[in-house]
C-alpha cells in the first residue's frame, strides 16, 4: 500500500503533506503518484473533489525538488482554478525554494512579466494569457520538463483545444505530462495521444457518480412560485450555500433581490472583472458572506470545503455540468446537500441529468429525494444505492 511517508518522497514535501494533514493518499493519489514518480505519463478520471491537485502536484513538486533544473507547467480551463490550485501547490511546496508564477487573464501583463522576470520554476495559469507570453516571448518553456493539463475535457469544452496545440509545440518531447479529466471521451483519448507517451490510464469510480455523501433532492416548482419557495429552503437550511442560475444577468438578479431579503449573498459570473471575481471568491471561501449566486463558471474543481448546500435554481445546459455543480458539496469526504428547484420548462433537461446518472435504469419523474410541494418526504441517501463494480475497483492498466 502506498504511503507518502515510504515513497521516497524528498522531505520538505512529506514535512508539507504532514503540515496539510494529508495522512493517507486518496484512491486516484495512490494510483496515480507511484507511476509518476517513475517518470511514467498518466491519463487520469476521477470524480470531483478525490484530490486531482495532489495526485499531479506531489509528483511534479518532487520532480522539481529532486532536479536543480527544470520547470513545471500546470494548465487549467479557468483562472478561479488556476488562483486555488497555485495556492494548493503552494502549500505543498512549503519553504522549498522554488517559485511560482501565475498567468491568468484580466491581470496586468507588466506583473506577470515581473514575476517571469525571478525565473519562477513553476508556471500555472490559463491556456489563453500563457500563449499572450509565448508569442510575445516573455515566457520562455523550452526547460520544461513536467506539463500537467488538468480539467481537460473542460479546456476542450472552453475551445482551448487550439491554443493547447500551440503551446504543446513550445515544449520538448523530453518531457513527462499528467492529463486528468473529469470524463474521458474520444476527443479526450484522441488529444492523449497526440499529447501523452505510452501513458499509465487511471480510472478512480465511475465518471458520472457522485461523492456517495450528497443528499439530492427535487422540487416542484412553477416559475411564479420559484423565488419565495427558494427564500424557505433558505431560511431552513444551515451553512453556506452556492445556487447556480443560468445566466450572468440572472446571477446578478438573484444576488440583488436575495440581499434586498436580507441574505448575505453575491454574484459570480464571467462579466465581472478579473479582480472582483477574485474577491467573490475569496469572500466566500473565508465565509464574510454566505450565499454564492454563480453561473456554471463556478462548477468546475472550485474547492470550497466549508459549502453546504448547492442549489439549482435553474437547470444547467449540460447534464455533466450536474454532476459538477453538485461536486461542489461533499467535499474530501464531508456531507453536503443539492437541491434542485424544476420548473415545468426543464423536465426535459432534468430528465437528460437522470439518464447520464443512472444509465440502463427505467426513469421515473422523481429523483431519489423528490419532495412534494407540501414538503414532508425526507431525502434519500444516495449512499444506499448500490452502484456496482464502478466505485472503489480502480481500474487500471496501460492505455
Ligand atoms: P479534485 O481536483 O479531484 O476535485 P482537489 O484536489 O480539489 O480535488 O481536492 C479536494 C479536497 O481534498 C481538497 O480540499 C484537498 O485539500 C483535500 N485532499 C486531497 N488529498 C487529500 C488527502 N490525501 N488527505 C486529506 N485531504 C485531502
Ligand atoms: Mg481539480
Amino acid at each position: 500500500m502506498f504511503s507518502f511517508q515510504e515513497a521516497g518522497l524528498p522531505l520538505p514535501l512529506v514535512r508539507s503533506l504532514e503540515r496539510m494533514k494529508f495522512t493517507t493518499p486518496t484512491p486516484v493519489q495512490a494510483e496515480a503518484i507511484p507511476p509518476a514518480l517513475e517518470g511514467r505519463d498518466i491519463l487520469g478520471s476521477a470524480q470531483t473533489g478525490t484530490g486531482k491537485t495532489a495526485a499531479f502536484g506531489i509528483p511534479m513538486i518532487a520532480s522539481l525538488l529532486n532536479n536543480t533544473r527544470g520547470s513545471a507547467l500546470v494548465l487549467l480551463p479557468t483562472r478561479e482554478l488556476a488562483v486555488q490550485v497555485q495556492a494548493a501547490l503552494k502549500q505543498m511546496i512549503g519553504r522549498a525554494p522554488i517559485t511560482t508564477a501565475l498567468l491568468i487573464g484580466g491581470e496586468s501583463m507588466p506583473r506577470q512579466i515581473q514575476e517571469l522576470r525571478n525565473r519562477p520554476r513553476l508556471i500555472i495559469g490559463t491556456p489563453g494569457r500563457i500563449n499572450d507570453h509565448l508569442t510575445r516571448g516573455t515566457l520562455m518553456l523550452h526547460d520544461t520538463r513536467f506539463l500537467v493539463l488538468d480539467e481537460t475535457d473542460r479546456m476542450l469544452d472552453m475551445g482551448f483545444g487550439i491554443q493547447l496545440d500551440a503551446i504543446l509545440r513550445y515544449l520538448t518531447a523530453k518531457r513527462q505530462t499528467l492529463m486528468f479529466s473529469a470524463t474521458l471521451p474520444d476527443n479526450i483519448i484522441k488529444l492523449s495521444k497526440k499529447y501523452l507517451n505510452d501513458p499509465v490510464r487511471i480510472a478512480i469510480g465511475s465518471t458520472t457518480a457522485t461523492a456517495e455523501n450528497i443528499s439530492e433532492e427535487l422540487i416542484k416548482v412553477s416559475d411564479a412560485d420559484k423565488y419565495s419557495r427558494l427564500l424557505e429552503e433558505l431560511e431552513r437550511r444551515e451553512g453556506t450555500i452556492i445556487i447556480f442560475v443560468k445566466t450572468k444577468w440572472g446571477a446578478e438578479k438573484l444576488a440583488v433581490r436575495l440581499c434586498r431579503n436580507k441574505h448575505q449573498a453575491s454574484a459570480l459570473h464571467g462579466d465581472l472583472r478579473q479582480n472582483k471575481r477574485e474577491q467573490v471568491i475569496d469572500g466566500f471561501r473565508k465565509q464574510k458572506y454566505r450565499i454564492l449566486v454563480a453561473t456554471d463558471i463556478a462548477s468546475r474543481g472550485l474547492d470550497i470545503p466549508h459549502i453546504a448546500h448547492v442549489i439549482n435554481y435553474d437547470l444547467p445546459q449540460s447534464p455533466e455540468d450536474y454532476i459538477h455543480r453538485i461536486g461542489r458539496t461533499a467535499r474530501a469526504g464531508a456531507d453536503g446537500d443539492a437541491l434542485t428547484l424544476l420548473a415545468p420548462q426543464d423536465h426535459a433537461k432534468w430528465k437528460a441529468i437522470q439518464r447520464m446518472m443512472n444509465p440502463g435504469e427505467k426513469q421515473e419523474s422523481g429523483p431519489r429525494g423528490e419532495r412534494k410541494p407540501d414538503g414532508g418526504q425526507k431525502p434519500r441517501r444516495r449512499r444506499s444505492r448500490s452502484r456496482q463494480g464502478s466505485r472503489g475497483g480502480p481500474a487500471r492498466q496501460a492505455a
